[in-house]
């Protein structure tokens, strides 16, 4: 079996494109698909005319998880083709009913990000950014009709260029991720779990239940230690070039979290017990949706270790040491 064909995309994103594996044989198939946008669309169309096909022949998409820059073209993409779309169980929602289930997602946020703003603060001028945000997702989002939709288990096995891949169950990023491995080439196609950038843990609700939200960086470490007992030489990965060296990647990303994690209580213990005085820190002058589930993360895994504790003080999440 030849390698994954690796098409860049643009992306709405900070990051410089987002993926698609293109497989020719036995018949074309994409794995993830991009944005829907004009420019991506064109970029497809270009990169499978190289290989002398047109967006109509592919037969089947298989999605890694579903958030907008990899499912996003799918529904565009199979009424030109008729192609199948693969999701695992856990997105099975996000592909059919995704206005729902992001109208509980931006509850979710509300709750957890715009909740723990200061009152005088920049909390309108987030909450503009969050509504823009979803505008623009929900654009480039198509819903798929459900008789094209079908899903795989997180735990089986995927047929994939005419081989067998094992999909691994890879929460963190978003708890309904799921990696492919090629045991005999030791290929990963690795989504949004392995990037050259620590991917973040997004603020998302359990799978079990939608007012709960879904602690994810803890999820994302564990995800780190299943990968990094896998025998891998090449990750392809969601975003970037593919690498090899999974593990010393995964060292430093897993050491820069508990650094951070480390700084969060430090601050904590000289006093900053409100969120937004952490993020103010932390993030300085840097308004943004990563950093803010970044440092949920953090205080998530201080929580567990049973180091800080949670309070509402005066309406706020407070922070204080056990
Ligand atoms: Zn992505």
């Amino acid at each position: 079996m030849s390698e994954p064909i690796r098409i860049e995309l643009p992306t709405m994103y900070g990051m410089q494109s987002v993926n698609t594996y293109l497989f020719l044989e036995p018949e074309p198939v994409l794995v993830d698909c991009g944005e829907k946008s004009k420019a991506s669309w064109e970029a497809l169309q270009a990169a499978l005319s190289v290989q002398n096909l047109a967006i109509k022949d592919i037969k089947k998409i298989i999605i890694t998880h579903a958030h907008v820059d990899h499912i996003g073209m799918a529904g565009q993409i199979v009424e030109e083709s008729g192609a199948e779309v693969w999701v695992n169980e856990h997105c099975y929602d996000w592909a059919v009913h995704t206005k729902d289930m992001w109208a509980k997602r931006m509850k979710m946020m509300e709750k957890h990000i715009l909740g723990d703003m200061p009152p005088d603060g920049d909390g309108d001028k987030f909450k503009q950014m969050l509504f823009g945000f979803m505008n623009a997702v929900m654009d480039a989002w198509d819903v798929l009709p459900k008789e094209k939709v079908h899903t795989y288990p997180i735990d089986g096995t995927l047929n994939i260029g005419g081989t067998d891949w094992q999909v691994i169950y890879a929460p963190g990023h978003t708890n309904m991720q799921t990696c492919f491995y090629q045991k005999e080439k030791k290929w990963l196609i690795g989504a949004d779990m392995l990037l050259k950038i620590t991917a973040t843990p997004v603020i998302e609700f359990t799978l079990e239940d939608s007012s709960k939200r879904e602690k994810g960086l803890a999820a994302m470490l564990a995800s780190y230690q299943k990968i990094s007992d896998l025998e891998i030489e090449t990750v392809f990965p969601g975003h970037y070039e593919p690498f090899n060296d999974h593990r010393r990647l995964i060292a430093s990303q897993v050491r820069r979290i508990h650094m951070r994690k480390e700084s969060t209580l430090e601050l904590i213990k000289g006093g900053k017990n409100r969120f937004y005085e952490l993020f103010d820190v932390l993030y300085t002058n840097r308004m943004n949706m990563p950093g803010m589930s970044m440092l949920r993360g953090y205080l998530d895994l201080l929580i567990d270790e049973n180091k800080i504790e949670e309070q509402i003080v005066d309406g706020y999440n407070f922070y204080q040491l056990v």
